[in-house]
């Protein structure tokens, strides 16, 4: 009886393999016209108005950040509390990181938490709707324009999150997503980044693609020689139309794995409400997580730590994974004092991420939920 519970699964069918076999027999596999088609999809779902496909989110957030000019002696407020992309691409531009704590409840940035930090160096704050769970988009973008500050909103596991009835990317400033295979579409690796301003999503695809006025499949479809022009240092940050073509059959499938993430959400809230000690993710007052992340809080009367819970689990087949890392406790960050972080601490600390996926039964949950009743010594 030896059980393997994965913590995440990509769900990949026979229609993304016929996807990308197709591409592949086009002969046009570098980007071009389904990385079109994905990226007006894909933004119309997220309610942006422009997409623009790219490699990863990383690049898509170093891609924004140069967008508004950041660069040496500027300071960006991010949460300490994410995935190490977030802070590193503000070190790409040359930029520093600022640190801000968040919130217990959702692990994000508050108004409250980036005034702690905002300085008069202070040009752009990067805002991560963390694990899918949205901040409060309504709280954060009025402030953001009230001191003048771009917001970069970091919605790399957040497709298909909701906000004031909204998908997170409606009424965003600038929004960078990614299909990595941890989060909840995936084109293998790969990224977009959504805009509503068209010359921003002009910019954005001069800065993708070297520089160029022109893309190689616009020029491929022009009858007459394009002679193109680089106007400025850009970068190759394109996504492949491989990658693209899985994209579109994986963004047909989003509603659908969501309402299936929702629904194991709910029961997992059901069953761990009796066990004294863990805090379950729960959608925010004002919208809906995806539960890319379906994260635990373990509080001290549970009376088993987060890394005896972590082994506890692999022993027995489930893999979990310890909660959102703390950028600022990583050694690349050693050379960086931030002022107090409490709640990224704990949260970083004592939390877990659970088993969720397509292909996780009843059953299966039963058994983890069984171990994390066993394991709670009040
Ligand atoms: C996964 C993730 C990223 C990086 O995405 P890539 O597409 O792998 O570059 C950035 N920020 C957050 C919050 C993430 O979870």
């Amino acid at each position: 009886m030896t059980r393997k519970i994965q913590v995440m699964l990509p769900m990949l069918g026979e229609e993304e393999a016929n996807a990308a076999a197709d591409a592949i027999r086009s002969g046009w596999v570098a980007q071009g016209p389904r990385v079109a088609r994905f990226e007006t999809e894909f933004a119309t779902a997220v309610g942006a108005g422009h997409g623009i496909a790219v490699s990863s989110c990383t690049t898509g957030l170093h891609l924004a950040l140069v967008l508004h000019g950041i660069g040496p002696g500027d300071e960006v407020i991010v949460p300490s509390l994410s995935f190490i992309a977030t802070a590193n691409s503000v070190r790409y531009v040359g930029a520093t990181p600022i640190f801000a704590d968040v919130d217990l409840a959702t692990g994000n940035l508050t108004v409250e938490t980036i005034d702690a930090v905002r300085t008069d160096r202070t040009r752009a704050i990067i805002a991560v709707h963390q694990g899918g769970m949205p901040f409060d988009t309504a709280a954060l973008r009025k402030a953001a324009d009230g001191w003048g500050l771009a917001l970069v909103e970091d919605a790399a596991c957040a497709a298909g999150s909701t906000a004031y009835g909204q998908p997170v990317g409606a009424g965003a400033a600038i929004s960078a997503w990614s299909f990595h295979p941890r989060k909840v579409i995936t084109t293998g690796e790969g990224g977009m980044i959504t805009v509503d301003d068209p010359e921003a999503a002009t910019r954005l695809r001069r800065l993708r693609e070297h520089g160029m006025n022109v893309s190689a499949a616009e020029r491929h479809a022009s009858k007459q020689p394009v002679l193109e022009a680089y106007l400025e240092t850009a970068y190759n940050y394109r996504m492949t139309d491989i990658q693209a073509a899985v994209g579109i059959v994986q963004l047909g499938r989003l509603p659908g794995l969501i309402a299936q993430r929702r629904e194991i959400a709910a029961r997992y809230q059901e069953l761990l409400a009796d066990i004294d000690g863990l805090v379950p993710v729960n959608d925010p007052a004002y919208g809906q997580t995806n539960y890319q992340s379906f994260i635990v809080l373990i509080n001290p009367e549970y009376g088993t730590g987060r890394d005896e819970v972590l082994s506890e689990l692999a022993a027995r087949g489930v893999s979990a994974r310890r909660g959102i890392m703390a950028s600022h406790l990583e050694p690349a960050y050693a050379d960086v004092t931030p002022g107090p972080l409490p709640v990224t601490e704990r949260l970083t600390r004592d939390s877990l991420i659970l088993p969720l996926h397509h292909e996780f039964t009843e059953d299966d949950q039963d058994y983890v939920v069984g171990i994390l009743r066993e394991l709670a010594r009040p």
